[in-house]
């Protein structure tokens, strides 16, 4: 049954705006794309870990249009994405060569240990792009280092917009094979222009552990406990910090992909390319990478308006 409690996200405001933040919890939505993909667990996990780092993210921008976050690497696992619409809607995929997570997997001191998503990707970077379909395309990265994905988001805060930021990431991995994952976390960041100003700055490193410890304070249980909302996790870790929240966002799955993008991309190919990758039934088929939606079509129908 769907939970209800879960697939959203909650802005607030602590220390009448010293701390911007937002809370988020998966659950639904990571279960739809799971399920579409069938990837092996720590794969899944990976997944549902970047999906809430997604969430969350998406959350401190103003945008319409499309947020992505990609992570890509040289390790076993060589991409993991998401992507998020302003109006809340979410997909996700990986690309993973099976044989070499097989091989890592069988150097591994404890049987079934679930490896942290920057161990899966090895070298590489963590980007994010906002397109709003106006060409207006903004693009943040930062390379892959750290031993969590917490650890690597945290990085880009501190390299790249020198942003004061915490983060706290959880997964819950089910036992059973069919069972459902969940994943969320907090953020807060200090971004000046939203409040603050009153505040003495000797106070400062005082309100910023007060903060920390407060935030370290939640725990995976509590964050999905679904008898809890998320106003209600907020209030009990902040209400002597007048925790006032802002907004919830809600989030559902959907893909973008349809017969008419893919035919686009197909027209661009020329006939004798096309004619290579025809099928035994004289078809050409193209599966999308996000949802695993099999389209099938046949080469006049791809040539037929070109001529
Ligand atoms: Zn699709």
């Amino acid at each position: 049954m769907a939970n209800k409690n879960f697939d959203e996200c909650t802005s607030f405001l602590i220390n009448n705006g010293l701390y911007v933040g937002r809370i988020c919890r998966l659950e639904n939505v990571l279960k739809t794309i799971i399920n579409k993909h069938g990837y092996i667990k720590n794969v899944s996990a990976s997944l549902a870990e970047t999906t809430a780092l997604g969430v969350l993210l998406a959350n401190a921008l103003k945008f319409e249009g499309l947020f992505t976050l990609q992570l890509q690497g040289n390790g076993p696992v060589s991409t993991l994405v998401v992507d998020i619409t302003s109006n809340g809607q979410i997909r996700a995929c990986a690309n993973y060569d099976l044989e070499r997570i097989e091989r890592a997997f069988a150097l591994r001191k404890n049987e079934g240990e679930i490896e942290p998503t920057p161990h899966l990707l090895g070298t590489g970077t963590l980007a994010f792009t906002i397109d709003d379909g106006k060409s207006n395309y903004h693009q943040g990265v930062v390379e892959l280092q750290g031993k969590t994905l917490e650890e690597c988001a945290l990085r880009y805060f501190r390299k790249s917009e020198q942003i004061e930021t915490m983060l706290k990431l959880f997964i819950d991995i089910p036992e059973d094979e069919d069972g459902v994952y969940k994943a969320g976390g907090i953020i807060l960041q200090r971004v000046p222009e939203f409040g603050g100003k009153e505040v003495d700055v000797k106070d400062l490193p005082e309100l910023r552990r007060e903060a920390e410890v407060l935030m370290n304070s939640l725990t995976k249980e509590e964050l999905f406990d679904e008898n809890l909302s998320l106003n209600e996790i907020l209030y009990r870790l902040y209400h002597a910090n007048q925790v006032a929240v802002t907004k919830t966002n809600h989030y559902d799955f959907a893909c973008r992909c349809s017969r008419e993008k893919l035919l686009k991309t197909l027209r661009g190919f020329k006939e004798e390319e096309l004619n290579s990758m025809l099928d035994e039934n004289s078809k050409i088929t193209a599966k999308c990478g996000f949802c695993s939606e099999n389209y099938e079509f046949t080469i006049s129908e791809i040539l037929e308006k070109l001529n």
